[in-house]
């Protein structure tokens, strides 16, 4: 008898209905001899309206409270879970985090997870119940609560699998696994069968929302074998895992976007050395994580500094940033959130030379301006106006052939 861990998100526990048919798929596991753990995520639309929510209350709301605040529809989910399947005869219980529990560091909003302790479940399960999990929330060492970051759910799946060794991580979802672009924006996507957890990091990591990247980052730490799979069909299915020498070795994997991104440019820095750690040190002393950056080559001891954060990032940025630059002299800051991030992803890349060259030629023959580039071994993002992400997707994935296996 081994044990599987299963996730749900938003769409798939949406109302009574659909956790009814959650029931079931819980079940069917239980029923083939496994121990199960359900992860649920809060009802599809939740979690935007408890943020506005407290975006109405407060211009800056105090974190402890708001992830207090954000935690709370994994609390209707998990119950309405397990008393369905309590009234269909299995024996459920549901744990929040800090009942698990599961602890995280302190950084309210994107909380780490550093520990789990499994008695409380490991119990539960020698018991014969389908233990449900709250997704997306911890607990810190003072008992505050904590999320884990839009997504996060995933992620609280693939730490539970990693702690309590489970064969298997189960991430049920509204498409019926991963594919070479968003299905939900590009027709001609195609499913792939295997996904590397490289490949799936890089693309969860630029935007491919379908798993959070510390899902992946941990799976592949821990190896776990993650499944994306659609509630609502059997077909289909990715397995994210380990490369081995079966796995297609196509050039590209895959193209990704990201709409979640600002902009910020700090015009005319007097250049000496240091600059960069000045500007950035305060901004990850409060967390904010920075992702492209771009330093203009020195014009008569000055220099321009362009970085991108997300974009509920940026107006904290941009007061930091606003403070040092007065600090180091520079002329001004500026932000434009009118951007987006588009990505080609592939290990295949690695030997495969040309492929920027033909990324930015396919950009450039739709007149899409690239603002900005980064490259790793595995990936080549740009930024580009906003208007243009859908074009861009569709026309990348064309011109590297995508639709098709080679
Ligand atoms: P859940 O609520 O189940 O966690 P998400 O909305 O977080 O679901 O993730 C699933 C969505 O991810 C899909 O509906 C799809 O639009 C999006 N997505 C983006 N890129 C991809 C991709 N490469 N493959 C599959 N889905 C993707
Ligand atoms: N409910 C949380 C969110 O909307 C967590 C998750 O869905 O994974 O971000
Ligand atoms: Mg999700």
């Amino acid at each position: 008898m081994g044990l599987v861990v299963q996730k749900f998100g938003g769409t798939s526990v949406a109302n009574v209905e659909k956790i009814k048919n959650v029931a079931q798929k819980a079940i069917r596991e239980k029923e083939a001899g496994n121990d199960v753990i359900v992860v649920l995520s809060a009802m599809a639309g939740e979690t935007n309206r408890l943020i506005d929510l407290a975006q109405s209350a407060a211009e800056n709301p105090d974190e402890r409270e708001y992830d207090s605040l954000i935690s709370t529809g994994e609390q209707v989910t998990i119950s309405l879970l397990s008393i369905v399947l309590n009234a269909m005869g299995y024996r459920a219980r549901s744990f929040l985090g800090f009942q698990v529990k599961i602890l995280t560091d302190k950084a309210y909003k994107k909380a780490r997870i550093s520990m789990i302790d499994t008695d409380v479940i490991a119990h539960e399960l020698k018991k014969g119940s389908i233990v449900v999990v709250a997704g997306f929330q911890g607990v810190d060492e003072e008992n505050n609560i904590t999320t884990l970051g839009r997504g996060g759910s995933d992620t609280s799946a693939v730490a539970l699998a990693a702690a309590l060794n489970a064969e298997r991580c189960d991430i049920f979802t509204d498409v019926d696994g991963v594919y070479t672009t968003d299905p939900n924006i590009c027709s001609r996507a195609r499913r792939l069968d295997r996904v590397s957890y490289d490949e799936m990091l890089e693309m969860a990591m630029t935007g491919a929302k379908v798993l959070q990247p510390r899902s992946v980052e941990m799976a592949k730490k821990y190896d776990v074998p993650v499944y994306v799979k659609s509630t609502f069909s059997d077909e289909g299915g990715t397995l994210v895992t380990k490369e081995d020498a079966e796995m297609e070795r196509e050039v590209l994997s895959g193209v990704t976007y990201d709409r979640d991104q600002a902009k910020i440019t700090v015009v005319h820095i007097p250049d000496k050395p240091g600059i960069a750690a000045t500007l950035f040190t305060p901004l990850s002393e409060r967390n904010i994580s920075v992702d492209m950056i771009i330093q203009n080559v020195s014009l008569q001891g000055y220099t321009d500094l362009t970085f991108t954060v997300s974009k509920k990032d940026m107006k904290e940025a941009q007061k930091i940033v606003e403070a040092t630059a007065r600090e180091i002299g520079a002329k001004k800051v500026e932000v434009d959130d009118d951007v987006a991030k588009v990505s080609v992803i592939g290990v295949g890349m690695i030997s495969h030379p040309g492929v920027a060259a033909k990324m930015f030629k396919t950009l450039a023959d739709e007149g899409i301006n690239i603002q900005m580039i980064s490259t790793s071994e595995i990936k080549i993002s740009c930024v580009i106006q906003r208007k243009y992400t859908e074009l861009a997707v569709m026309v990348l994935h064309d011109a590297f052939h995508l639709e098709r296996k080679s």
